[in-house]
This record gives structure tokens, C-alpha cells and sequence, in this order.
């Protein structure tokens, strides 16, 4: 059987498939025969679950360190609770109803109790104590916890991942991605992209293909799910052909970033978290443009300590061993939730409360990652950007908050090195405001997945607008120009951190537009570094 979709990233993947499913328990409420039966089905799947955080607890010490393991301890305490533990025996003894239903209940009036209240570190347990009785009704439920189960490297077959659920994946297991729904410049492509692996969205497929063999075409867009014996090895082939192109390009490294004519380009990449930083090094890029930084508020169930922050910069610059490594501060919102920050329902999520605009509103806990940024700074060679930006006002206020942190940490006697200070470019706002952003600031990078979307007015999760939310659109590529232009008029230098810097079919036009740098997922260095070398801008 083959089907068709739309590939975001190219490449063949030859395994089983296996289907991730989300763990949206429907908990209804059941009247029982026998309440007390009821109060020991709770008491063992709490015992269950306890023993199910003592694992991932030993796991997150093997992969993340102490300092993210603890969330699992604070768990298995809160299971423990008195308070908790008779709310739900009460509700089951009073009401003669099922465990499910007074675990979900008590969870969720926890919940709210402690949104309530006025202490930060209280409000943040509203969403532990949500997890954890979700835990334990899974148990309840069948121990269903979502996900996908496989012990082998699988091809991943979903209605679409957000990125909370991305970030928990197992990725030495994952093949491939293939939704059904997700757009091109959706953050599961980008982490396909990141992991240098094939993917397709739009695939309409049915669930019965569940644990079938199949081979994924990501330069065709195929899904072919059981393929016969002649199609199977004209795959494999191919497999070890791209495999050999890949061994190919491994001479480049060491090689400088300059065309044919002798013009430089710095070359850099993009990465979510600390464990990207072995790509980076792998691949040979030149510095890091890109630290998406929010991937550590999505991995945790609370507000990251700056602790638990400055360790995760100070590794990321000491690995970088004196190259730049560029921290966006935290951007989320639209379609990265954290459900600790308890934010409201939006009708235009994409236009809301998101990024720059949610850390110059929550001031605290804008200071703690900028806090954590400056004293890594005094470790490697930090740059700090910030994103969503629309107006000079932003730009102002941003570096007030600086100074202030920066006088805190003098007062303090904690060190920090020099940090260049750079926005993103991804609304046309700042495109249009460049050549007054940029005397504000040392440089600019270009997000072109959220300025492509902003131009074109086209929701970049929205996989019907695929066809028209187009990066190569002559507006997009104005505004590139402009900023370029801009940028460096008012003393700034400009890269490219958004997909299209990764596009060998435009890296001519931007070097020809005075670009500056180019960030790129790490397993897109090496080409890009090939394009740019058979370039010549002389002609
Ligand atoms: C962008 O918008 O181009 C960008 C790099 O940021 P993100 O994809 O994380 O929104
Ligand atoms: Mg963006």
C-alpha cells in the first residue's frame, strides 16, 4: 500500500511502524457496589505509580542530572500527601462512587487550590498535582500512559505532536515522523530536521497499520507501507546511496565557509537543548545561532530554576570552547504551551501572549533566565537575542531589565563576561523598524518560519495553508533584503536562524544580500558549506 504527503525533510527510513497516542484519559463517573473496594484499587495504583516515578527518576539521573531527576522525588512526595490521600477516600466512601473519578476530581480542586494561591512556588505545584493524578488514573485506567511502545528504532506514525510531546521521545528509537496533520515549519519538521531524519505530514493513514513494516521516501513524500521484495531492496539501495552522500560531505569538515571568490559567511546552528551540542561539534559548525531555550521550560513540569538554567548554558558554552553561542530567551506561547504558566485560552494564539511579550509582563521570571544567561556568560562566549520583538520601546525596556539584572549580579560579586546583544527579526514590524532596531542592538538574526507567517498572514501550524504559507514568497525575500540592508546601515550584523537559512536553492541570494550568518540545523552544516563553497559572486 503506498500513500502520499507532503516530506519536510528528506531522507529513507526502512522499520515497523508504530503509532503514538495521546493519553487523554476520559475518566466518567461510576456509582460502586463496594466503596472499600474501590479505596484498595486506589491505594495499589498509587503504589504502582510511585514505583513508575522511581524509574523515571533513575532514568532522568542517567541522561539529565540531579537537578531534573528531582521533579520525579517531588512527585513520588506529593503521592504520599495525607491531604491528598483522604480527599479521594472521602470522596470515595461519601459519594460510593469509582477511584477514577474521585483521583481525577481531587486533582483537579488540588489543582485550582493551589493556582489560587499567592506564592509563586505553590502555584507552580498546580500542574504536579494535575500530573500526578493523571498518573495514577492511567494506572487505574490500564497503566495507558501514551506515547508509543517499542524497545527497536521505529517509524512514528501520529495524528501530530506537539512540542511538549516531541521533547519526551525516546530519539534513538524514532526512525521517522509521520502525521497526519502538522505543517512544514511545525516543530516536530523542525526536530525531524534537528535529528537528520525523514518525515512526512498530511499522510492520511489508518490506525490499522499500526506495527506493520514500511519504508519512508522523504524525498517523495511516499509512505509505502508492506512493500513487496523488489521495492524493498530498490530502497535500500537508495538508503546506503544516501548514506555514502552523507560520507562524502564528512570531508568537508575543517573547511572554511567561503565562495569561489573569496567571500566569508559565518555558519552556525540551531539547537534545542544541551544534548544538540554533540551534533553541533559533530557536523563542524562554526558557533551556536540559534539555543531555542524554551525546550527547558517544556521538558520540566515547573519553572527551571536559574540554577538548573545556568548549568544548562554555562555546559552548552564550555563545549563550544570559545565559539559563540547565541540563547533566544524564552518563547512560548502560540503553539509551545507550558501548562505551569496556567495561561488562558486564546482566540488567536499565534497573535497573543507569547514570547517577549509574556517575559516583559512576568518580569521574575524573565530576571531568573537572564540571570542564569549572563553568569554562564562568564564560561564561553555567550550572545543573548530575543524574540517576537515589534517596537524600539521593547528593545528599550529589555536593556533597562538587563542593566538591572547586571547591577544585581555586581552586587553580588557573581562575574559575567561580555554579551552581544541581538533581536529576531520575525515580524514585519521589525523588518519594517530595522534601521532604527538596529542601532539599538549589535545584531540581528532572522526568523523566517515566524516572519513568513506574519508576512503571508498564514498560521504556520495550519497544514491546509502549506501550499500558500510559501518562505520563498518575493514579500518574504523583501523583507530579508530590507533587513539586511537596514541592519547593517544602523551598525548591525544579520543572520539568517529561521528554516529557509538551510535552503542551498536561495543561499546564492542572501550571500548576495550581504547576509552575515547563516544558522542551520547541524545536520544541514555540511551541505549548506558545500553550496557555499561552489558559489561565485564575482559573476
Ligand atoms: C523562526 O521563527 O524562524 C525561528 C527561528 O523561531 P521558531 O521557529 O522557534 O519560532
Ligand atoms: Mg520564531
Amino acid at each position: 500500500m503506498e500513500l502520499t504527503g507532503k516530506s519536510v525533510f528528506g531522507g529513507i527510513a526502512i522499520g515497523n511502524l508504530s503509532l503514538y497516542r495521546k493519553n487523554d484519559n476520559v475518566v466518567k463517573r461510576v456509582k460502586v457496589e463496594d466503596p472499600e473496594v474501590e479505596i484498595n484499587r486506589f491505594e495499589s495504583a498509587k503504589e504502582t505509580a510511585k514505583e513508575q516515578l522511581g524509574q523515571l527518576y533513575d532514568k532522568a539521573m542517567k541522561e539529565v542530572g540531579e537537578a531534573n531527576a528531582a521533579v520525579f522525588e517531588v512527585h513520588q512526595m506529593m503521592l504520599d500527601d495525607l491531604d491528598y490521600i483522604e480527599s479521594v477516600q472521602n470522596m470515595i466512601r461519601s459519594q460510593g462512587i469509582n477511584a477514577e473519578f474521585a483521583v481525577a476530581t481531587t486533582g483537579d480542586n488540588f489543582s485550582e487550590m493551589f493556582a489560587a494561591m499567592d506564592d509563586d512556588y505553590m502555584k507552580a505545584r498546580a500542574a504536579d498535582v494535575k500530573d500526578i493524578s493523571n498518573r495514577v488514573v492511567s494506572v487505574l485506567q490500564g497503566g495507558d500512559q501514551g506515547g508509543f511502545k517499542s524497545d527497536e528504532p521505529v517509524i512514528i506514525i501520529a495524528e501530530d505532536l506537539a512540542p511538549s510531546e516531541t521533547v519526551q521521545l525516546d530519539k534513538s528509537l524514532v526512525l521517522s515522523f509521520v502525521t497526519r496533520g502538522g505543517s512544514t515549519n511545525s516543530h516536530t519538521a523542525i526536530l525531524a530536521r534537528t535529528m537528520n531524519i525523514p518525515a512526512l505530514i498530511g499522510v492520511d493513514f489508518d490506525d490499522a497499520i499500526d506495527g506493520k513494516f514500511a519504508i519512508v521516501d522523504g524525498f517523495a513524500g511516499k509512505l509505502i507501507v508492506e512493500p513487496d521484495a523488489d521495492t524493498l531492496a530498490v530502497y535500500q539501495k537508495k538508503q546506503e546511496e544516501e548514506r555514502e552522500k552523507l560520507r562524502l560531505l564528512q570531508e568537508l569538515k575543517g573547511k572554511e565557509n567561503v565562495t569561489l571568490d573569496g567571500t566569508k559567511v559565518n555558519l552556525y546552528a540551531n539547537i534545542g537543548g544541551v544534548k544538540d551540542v554533540m551534533d553541533v561539534l559533530k557536523n563542524d559548525a562554526g558557533g551556536i545561532g540559534l539555543f531555542r531555550s524554551e525546550f527547558l521550560y517544556l521538558e520540566s513540569d515547573n519553572y527551571p530554576s536559574e540554577e538548573d538554567q545556568f548549568k544548562a548554558y554555562r555546559t552548552v558554552a564550555e563545549n563550544m570552547a570559545g565559539k559563540k553561542v547565541i540563547i533566544r530567551t524564552l518563547d512560548i506561547g502560540a503553539d509551545k504551551q507550558v501548562d505551569y504558566f496556567q495561561m488562558d485560552k486564546e482566540e488567536n494564539p499565534a497573535l497573543g501572549y507569547r514570547a517577549i511579550r509574556i517575559c516583559l509582563d512576568r518580569v521574575d521570571v524573565f530576571k531568573t533566565q537572564l540571570r542564569a544567561i549572563y553568569r554562564a556568560s562568564y564560561y564561553g562566549k555567550i550572545s543573548v537575542m530575543y524574540p517576537m520583538i515589534i517596537s524600539v520601546d521593547e528593545v528599550r525596556r529589555i536593556k533597562e531589565i538587563v542593566e538591572e539584572v547586571k547591577k544585581e549580579l555586581d552586587e553580588q560579586g557573581a562575574p559575567y563576561g561580555e554579551v552581544e546583544t541581538g533581536i529576531m527579526i520575525e515580524t514585519p514590524a521589525a523588518v519594517l523598524m530595522s534601521e532604527e532596531l538596529a542601532k539599538e542592538v549589535d545584531f540581528f538574526s532572522i526568523g523566517t518560519n515566524d516572519l513568513t507567517q506574519y508576512t503571508l498572514a498564514c498560521d504556520r501550524q495550519n497544514a491546509k495553508l502549506d501550499g500558500i504559507n510559501d518562505p520563498h514568497h518575493p514579500a518574504v525575500l523583501r523583507a530579508i533584503e530590507m533587513t539586511i540592508k537596514n541592519g547593517h546601515k544602523g551598525g548591525a550584523w544579520v543572520g539568517i536562524c529561521g528554516e529557509l537559512g538551510a535552503d542551498t536553492t536561495l543561499t546564492e541570494t542572501f550571500l548576495r544580500m550581504g547576509v552575515d550568518e547563516l544558522s542551520v540545523s547541524p545536520s544541514r552544516i555540511l551541505a549548506v558549506r558545500d553550496k557555499i563553497r561552489s558559489i561565485d559572486l564575482s559573476k
